[in-house]
C-alpha cells in the first residue's frame, strides 16, 4: 500500500467545511453526516489499500456525491421497532397504542390463512364485516348501534357527510380544534359539505347561544373534545346533557367527537377524568365518535356509537366503503374490546394501561438502577441524575393534565443533548428521548421490556465512547 496515497485522501474537517455539506446538514442530522463521510472514507481506503488511486477517484467532489448516496441509502430506512423513552404514552410519531398480546394472537391467526370475515357462521349468509365489533361496542357502551371505520377522522367526516351535507352544522368557537396533522375541524366540516355555524366566544359559550343559531336548515349540533388543550379561566360552556335535552326540543341531533374514547372512568386508577363514551350515551347523545388506537388501546380505528336510525344512513352511504377497516384492524380491535369485558383486570392486559398505571416508585427503582449500572459501567464516567418529572397520556387525552413521574436525566456538555438525541435515534434499535434545557431526559414508564432498558443502556454507553 502506498502510505502516500492514503495522505491525499481529503480529512474528515475539510471536507465538512465545503458548502455541500452545509446542505446536507439542513437535511440530515449532522452527526450521520459526519459518520457517513467517516464510512465513505473508510471504504476508499479500503478501495486503495488494495489497488492504490490509480482508478479510485479522491477528489472532494467525487467523496461527496458518495456521501450523498449513502445518505440518500441511509434515509430510505423501513418502518421499525423503536424504543419510547419520551414518557408520551399515545404518541403518534411513534405509533400511538402497542397492542395486546391477545390483538397480536388475534392478527396472527387471522392473516396466516382464511377468515370470515364478511360470511355468517351460523347461517352461511353473507354479513357485514364490522358486524363483532360493532355488538362489542354496544355492549361496552350501552349505545343502540355502532358502526367502525378506518379512524375518527373518517368517523367524523362519514357523520358529517351523511347527516349535514349542504346543511348547517352549530359548534362552539372554543372546539374549533386542530388535532395536528391535517385534522383541523373547520376543514374536515367543509370537506364534509356542511356549513359550520360557529356560536359563543373562544373561553364561554352558553345553551342560548346554540338556541338563538338554530336555522330551518340546522342538521346537527356538534360538541368536540378539547383534546390537545384547554381553556381555563372565566370559561362555560353546557353541559353535554344540556344540550343533547335542547336539541331534542327541535329534533336535531348531537354529535359528540370523544376523542380518545375511554371506556370506562379512568378515576378508578387515581387518574384525572377524561370523559366516557358510556356517559356520553347516557346523557343523550345522538352520535358519539372516537379513535381506537388511543387511550382505548387497540389499532388504528374509529368508532361510531349512538342511535341506530343514525347509524344505518352512515352505514348505506357510498363514502363507507372508502373509509372501511381491513381484517387484520377487524382482528385487532375485536381482541382490545373484549378485554374490556372484564374491566378488573383490563390494566393487567392492555399495555397503555399498564403503563398508564404503573407505580411510581417501579419507576424509580429501574431508574436508579439504570443510573448506577451506568455509572458502573462507565467506571464513574457518565453521571446522570434522576429528577421529578411528568408523563403525558398525549394523543389528545387528559390535555394538560399530566402523571407524575421519575426521569433519568443525562448530563451532557460532550455530546450535546441534541448529538445525544440524534445518536439515540439511530441506535438499533431506534431510541426516543426528550430534550429540555439542554439535558436529555428518559422517562422510562413507557420502557417496560427489561431488554429495552438494557438497549438504552448500551447505546449511551457507546456513544460516550465507553468500550463494553
Ligand atoms: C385524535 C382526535 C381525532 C382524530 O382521530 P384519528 O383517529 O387520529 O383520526 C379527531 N377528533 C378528536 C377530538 C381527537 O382527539
Amino acid at each position: 500500500m502506498d502510505k502516500k496515497d492514503l495522505r491525499n485522501i481529503p480529512s474528515v474537517s475539510s471536507l465538512l467545511e465545503t458548502p455541500e455539506i452545509s446542505e446536507f446538514c439542513s437535511s440530515y442530522p449532522r452527526s450521520l453526516v459526519v459518520s457517513t463521510i467517516r464510512e465513505v472514507l473508510d471504504k476508499l481506503r479500503e478501495a486503495i489499500g488494495r489497488s492504490g488511486t490509480s482508478d479510485t477517484d479522491i477528489s472532494p467532489p467525487a467523496i461527496l456525491s458518495l456521501v450523498k448516496e449513502r445518505l440518500l441509502e441511509r434515509g430510505k430506512v423501513p418502518i421499525r421497532r423503536v424504543i419510547n423513552a419520551t414518557g408520551v404514552l399515545v404518541h403518534t410519531g411513534l405509533g400511538r397504542a402497542p397492542l395486546a398480546s391477545e390483538a397480536l394472537e388475534a392478527v396472527k391467526d387471522i392473516a396466516e390463512g382464511y377468515c370470515s370475515l364478511e360470511v355468517d357462521l351460523l347461517t352461511g349468509k353473507r354479513s357485514s364485516r364490522g358486524d363483532h365489533v360493532e355488538s362489542l361496542a354496544v355492549a361496552l357502551t350501552g349505545a343502540e348501534a355502532a358502526m367502525v371505520v378506518n379512524n375518527n377522522a373518517a368517523a367524523v367526516l362519514l357523520a358529517l357527510d351523511t347527516l349535514a351535507r349542504g346543511k348547517e352544522v352549530i359548534i362552539s368557537r372554543s372546539q374549533l380544534v386542530e388535532i395536528g396533522g391535517s385534522f383541523r375541524m373547520p376543514e374536515v366540516m367543509a370537506k364534509s359539505g356542511a356549513i359550520m355555524v360557529e356560536v359563543g366566544t373562544t373561553n364561554r359559550t352558553y345553551i342560548s347561544d346554540y338556541r338563538k343559531a338554530i336555522t330551518l336548515n340546522t342538521a346537527l349540533i356538534l360538541k368536540v373534545h378539547s383534546s390537545n388543550f384547554r381553556i381555563i379561566g372565566f370559561t362555560a360552556s353546557p353541559e353535554l346533557e344540556e344540550l343533547a335535552r335542547m336539541a331534542r326540543e327541535f329534533e336535531i341531533p348531537v354529535m359528540y367527537d370523544v376523542g380518545s374514547g375511554a371506556l370506562f372512568n379512568l378515576e378508578t386508577y387515581g387518574l384525572p377524568y377524561e370523559p366516557t363514551v358510556e356517559e356520553s350515551v347516557r346523557a343523550g347523545t345522538d352520535i358519539i365518535t372516537f379513535s381506537t388506537d388511543k387511550l382505548l388501546g387497540g389499532p388504528q380505528g374509529g368508532l361510531v356509537v349512538g342511535k341506530k336510525r343514525f347509524i344505518d344512513m352512515m352505514k348505506r352511504n357510498p363514502l363507507a366503503r372508502a373509509l372501511r377497516i381491513d381484517k387484520l384492524t377487524i382482528a385487532a380491535l375485536e381482541a382490545t374490546l373484549r378485554l374490556y369485558t372484564d374491566k378488573s383486570e383490563i390494566a393487567k392486559h392492555l399495555p397503555i394501561l399498564r403503563m398508564l398505571t404503573r407505580p411510581l416508585e417501579d419507576i424509580e427503582k429501574e431508574s436508579r438502577r439504570f443510573i448506577k449500572e451506568l455509572s458502573r459501567r462507565s467506571d464513574g464516567r457518565i453521571t446522570a441524575t434522576l429528577e421529578d418529572g411528568f408523563s403525558a397520556v398525549g394523543g389528545g387525552s387528559l390535555p394538560g393534565e399530566e402523571v407524575p413521574t421519575k426521569l433519568v436525566s443525562l448530563s451532557t456538555g460532550k455530546p450535546s443533548a441534541q448529538e445525544l438525541s440524534d445518536e439515540l435515534r439511530q441506535n438499533n434499535p431506534p431510541i426516543f428521548g426528550r430534550i429540555e434545557n439542554d439535558r436529555l431526559l428518559l422517562d422510562l414508564r413507557t420502557v417496560s421490556d427489561k431488554a429495552d432498558v438494557e438497549a438504552i443502556l448500551s447505546a449511551v454507553l457507546r456513544i460516550f465512547g465507553v468500550a463494553q
